[in-house]
């Protein structure tokens, strides 16, 4: 029950980039259900955890003193009412992993791999603290948990709340009632986006940040054995599509409440480019091109276009900032248009960088190498 009440409460962990679910086949939505008044099992679950989750995590102040700020500006904006029932407070879990997950009692954590990642922008400190501050308003933990019961029950007696402590030997784990769950999150995932961007633009923090945050994450690859904590949560790239509207109302609001961009308590908006998936076709004997399409927004200058090579899969290995390879190829874009292509022509002496290695991903960098954007590309076709 411990482990099974942590996992849980891990479950609500922010998921980025190649680690998101895919999407369940059937996109009609499932009935969320309303958590009872007296329902307090989130509560007692989270109170029995967190001297062990405690435990395992610091106060975030010092280097994470920008986190503690956003953090506090974004909870100001919970409605009172709902404010004065939680026990808001930031930790910080020192394992350099790349997630955050919220506690019902209103704690949030964030692993030091993704608290370095946000480090000195409060925008993206507030991209991901909004989507776990609205879990807890919301009381996601507990929606789930009845939701899991439900479907326990065979998903037709309506919610049923049972003994906690009874081992649930009923649940049958049959395809649908997992297809069930994952449709479930996902509609829960992208409610809690759709809440936290509202948040940001009302606290000042405009909503550029979160994809922004996204897209560094996807840049960042995956780590081997964290697949079970990012289940639940659709790509960036499939809620950009769904969250278009929440998006736009959230930067209507934005540019309402703060006027002045520059003056807001995120600053100017970061730059955002979205690349789509490359295009390959072979257009001679030995000779393939290679097509990037790609938007980008608030961009001023200038970005740099890599195709980079590696063995395997270790490109997704290489950092956020990417260093010169003298494998790789660049191109310079002002990236105006609103779809901009980059084509690359690899003749035969470029097709293999070098021996045993292959093209396998583009890079979309900034004026200071740090990577905006990855895209990963099909194989060539011989
Ligand atoms: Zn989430």
């Amino acid at each position: 029950m411990e482990a099974n009440a942590a996992k849980q409460i891990r479950s609500f962990a922010i998921g980025f980039g190649l680690l998101c679910a895919v999407s369940v086949t059937g996109q009609q939505s499932v009935d969320i259900p309303e958590v009872p008044p007296a329902f307090k099992l989130d509560v007692e679950s989270a109170a029995r955890l967190r001297p062990q989750l405690m435990a395992q995590s610091t106060a975030a102040s010092g280097r994470y003193a920008t986190g503690s700020l956003v953090f506090s500006r974004l909870v100001e904006q919970v409605l009172a009412e709902s404010r004065s029932k939680f026990a808001w407070q930031l930790r910080i879990v020192d394992d350099d992993q790349l997630n955050a997950y919220s506690s019902p009692d209103g704690t949030v954590y964030v692993e030091s791999g993704l608290a370095r990642l946000a480090g000195p922008s409060s925008g993206l400190w507030a991209a991901l603290l909004s989507h776990e501050i609205a879990h807890v308003v919301r009381r996601d933990w507990a929606r789930r948990y009845l939701y899991q019961k439900y479907l326990e029950n065979g998903g037709g007696a309506g919610i049923v709340l049972g003994d906690p402590s009874l081992p649930s030997g009923s649940w049958q784990d049959s395809e649908k009632a997992s297809a069930d769950l994952g449709r479930f999150g996902r509609q829960m995932e992208l409610e809690a986006d759709r809440e936290g961007l509202m948040m940001m633009a009302h606290a000042g923090y405009h909503p550029d940040f979160v994809p922004a945050l996204h897209h560094l994450l996807h840049a960042r690859g995956l780590g081997t054995n964290t697949r079970s904590i990012y289940a639940m949560h659709p790509c960036w790239e499939e809620r950009d599509h769904e969250l278009s509207r929440a998006y736009i109302a959230a930067s209507i609001e934005f540019a309402r409440r703060w006027p002045e961009w520059y003056a807001s308590p995120g600053g100017n908006p970061p730059v955002v480019v979205f690349a789509e998936e490359p295009t390959v076709r072979k257009t001679g004997e030995k000779e393939w091109q290679i097509r990037v399409p790609m938007r980008c927004q608030n961009l001023a200058g200038a970005v740099e276009v890599v195709l980079s090579a590696s063995r395997g899969t270790a490109a997704r290995e290489r950092p956020a900032y990417l260093p010169e390879s003298d494998t790789d190829t660049r191109q310079l874009t002002g990236c105006t248009s609103p779809r901009t292509t980059i084509t690359f022509t690899l003749a035969d002496t470029s097709v293999r960088p070098k021996p045993g290695a292959q093209w396998t991903d583009v890079y979309v960098l900034d004026a200071w190498g740090s990577v905006l954007a990855r895209a990963e590309l099909p194989k060539l076709p011989h």
